[in-house]
């Protein structure tokens, strides 16, 4: 699957889910991409024990398969760990880093996420950057700073519109069952696209821009609708290939 960046991405992200049964939810991904008429960049991020079957199933279909994270370096004594290098040696092109999940239960820090996609790009993968606010920081009021700081601390030198997807998932959202409102969405993806465009961080242009954030088949459509939202990252809604495949239909 080659990444167009001129239309919508819908990315599913099956978090500590699937075993080599899920093969199915993927064969049927694969069917109703090969008779969809509407494009779009559809790219699952399994489990890495899953990533050489599914990339052999996927070969030649127009789904893009993906890893969930990544370590820094690029080899080493890291145990347990998995490097750009052996993610696009598995034949990736996409990689999530960032994910506040990460980001929390393991103290990670907007440099480190900086250096991992530093590193992605390096390897000819395209990142999934994400960045996203607590609900107290949102409370507070300071979720646009906030984000502005993630930004510049995470996003490296190497980044382009070409090799880099921005991903806002406030923190507050993901699994909870309810979305920010379109209204909350609309404002800090302006928020965003305003800050990447002053800071010329990309040079003047601005990268695609996700929304995630208990993403499912009700809301879609509302959401991928608002300005400035280029596709979704989808986390519990990707599970069920059916229930994906109706969020797909809202492009
Ligand atoms: C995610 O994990 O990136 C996510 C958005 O999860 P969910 O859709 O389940 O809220």
């Amino acid at each position: 699957m080659q990444y167009n960046l001129d239309v919508p991405i819908i990315a599913g992200n099956w978090k500590m889910n699937g075993l080599i049964n899920s093969q199915k939810e993927i064969k049927n991904l694969i069917n109703f991409l090969k008779n969809n008429k509407k494009n779009g960049n559809v790219i699952i991020f399994p489990p890495f024990t899953l990533i050489s079957d599914f990339k052999r199933i996927t070969i030649n279909s127009n789904l893009g398969i993906g890893a969930q994270d990544c370590h820094y370096e690029e080899q080493g004594a890291y145990t347990g760990s998995i490097s750009p290098m052996m993610i696009k040696d598995a034949g990736c092109t996409f990689v999530i880093v960032g994910h506040s999940e990460i980001r929390e239960s393991r103290n990670e820090s907007s440099g480190l996420i900086k250096k991992k996609s530093e590193n992605c790009h390096n390897n000819n993968l395209i990142t999934i950057i994400c960045v996203g606010e607590d609900y107290e920081c949102r409370m507070k009021g300071e979720h646009y700073n906030f984000i502005s700081k993630q930004l510049f601390e995470s996003i490296p030198t190497t980044a382009n519109v070409n090799n880099t997807i921005i991903a806002y998932e406030p923190i507050w959202a993901i699994g909870s069952g309810e979305s920010a409102s379109s209204q909350d969405i609309k404002l800090m993806h302006q928020h965003i696209s305003d800050y990447l465009m002053k800071g010329k961080i990309f040079n003047n242009k601005i990268p695609n821009l996700l929304y995630g954030g208990s993403v499912n088949s009700n809301n879609s459509n509302e959401i991928l609708s608002i300005n400035n939202v280029n596709g979704a990252l989808v986390g519990g809604g990707s599970l069920d290939s059916n229930e994906f495949i109706k969020i797909i239909q809202s492009i």
